[in-house]
């Protein structure tokens, strides 16, 4: 009996332990999970609260959702999400966002407003369970900037072309120099479009690496030093691309691939350095270069 009554303090140890870590963090912390061909990522700002865009692939047979994305979430102690974020629906990216609308309390769904009302099985889907749990769905047009957390600067664009990935909803969020951009799915073209937003210390890589991303004009603006791939072994796309990744090595960026790196764990201090570590150990730390202000 004294041996269970010591492992339930314990338990309650290790989980307060979690908890005040994570609330006492003054770091921004921003987790590339490992969902194969997909895109997750969860962002954590100084003083606990957290944001996940989207949530990787569903298919008959897979729930990425539940597979790695709760898993992930309640690993690191997220009970709730400010906002789950979705880029565009597709399965890739909206898939394991119902799972994580029906786990977790959440805040917000963030779209871009053009995929409204939604037509897509799966969007339709998520946005229905948004509804039930009275998540507010926040439909995104013109670009937007604002503060959310101390020092932490956002800045919320929309995509423009004809395809849905080009439409993608588009985050940058800025702390101190350090700087982390996320495009969805969009193509050169609308990466052009982004020059002006200045250097970002973090890129997650366009489309998964395709060839038709990762633009040489756009690189030079933002002249990530850190670019991040979320792509599948082997996936049947041919993600990333070796022109992709020829010009991301051209642009000066260390490239971490998902499929190759795993899961990949990124922290920007309040000095300004950012630590970069993946699951086959640390891929660098060093000092942001300074960035335009959001
Ligand atoms: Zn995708």
């Amino acid at each position: 009996m004294h041996r269970l009554l010591a492992a339930f303090w314990l338990l309650v140890a290790l989980v307060g332990c979690r908890l005040y870590g994570r609330y006492a963090d003054s770091r921004l912390l921003i987790t590339f999970m490992d969902v194969g061909q997909g895109d997750a990522t969860l962002i954590r700002l100084p003083g606990g609260q957290s944001f996940l865009i989207d949530a990787g692939l569903r298919t008959r047979r897979l729930d990425m959702g539940k597979r790695v994305v709760v898993p992930v979430l309640a690993g690191e102690g997220v009970l709730k999400l400010e906002a789950a974020i979705l880029t565009h629906p597709d399965a890739d990216h909206v898939g394991g966002l119902v799972e994580v609308l029906s786990s977790l309390k959440v805040g917000a769904l963030w779209l871009p407003r053009y995929f409204l009302p939604a037509h897509k099985p799966l969007l339709t889907e998520t946005i229905a369970r948004a509804r039930e749990r009275g998540v507010s769905v926040l439909p995104w047009v013109a670009p937007t900037r604002f503060t959310l957390a101390p020092g932490v600067r956002w800045w919320v664009g929309v995509g423009s072309g004809g395809s849905d990935n080009d439409r993608s909803l588009l985050v940058r969020v800025a702390f101190g120099p350090c700087a982390a951009l996320f495009t969805g799915d969009i193509g050169a073209d609308s990466e052009r479009v982004l020059a002006h937003l200045g250097d970002s210390t973090v890129l997650k890589v366009s489309h998964h690496g395709s060839r038709f991303s990762s633009d040489a004009v756009f690189l030079q603006h933002m002249r990530p030093q850190i670019a991040v791939i979320s792509s599948g072994t082997h996936n049947r796309y041919g993600h990333p691309h070796s022109d992709a990744l020829e010009r991301l090595r051209r642009a000066g960026s260390e490239v971490l691939r998902t499929d190759f790196h795993g899961r990949v764990d990124i922290a920007f201090d309040r000095e300004g350095r950012f630590y970069c570590q993946s699951a086959l150990g640390s891929c660098g730390s060093g000092y942001c270069s300074d960035s335009r202000p959001n």
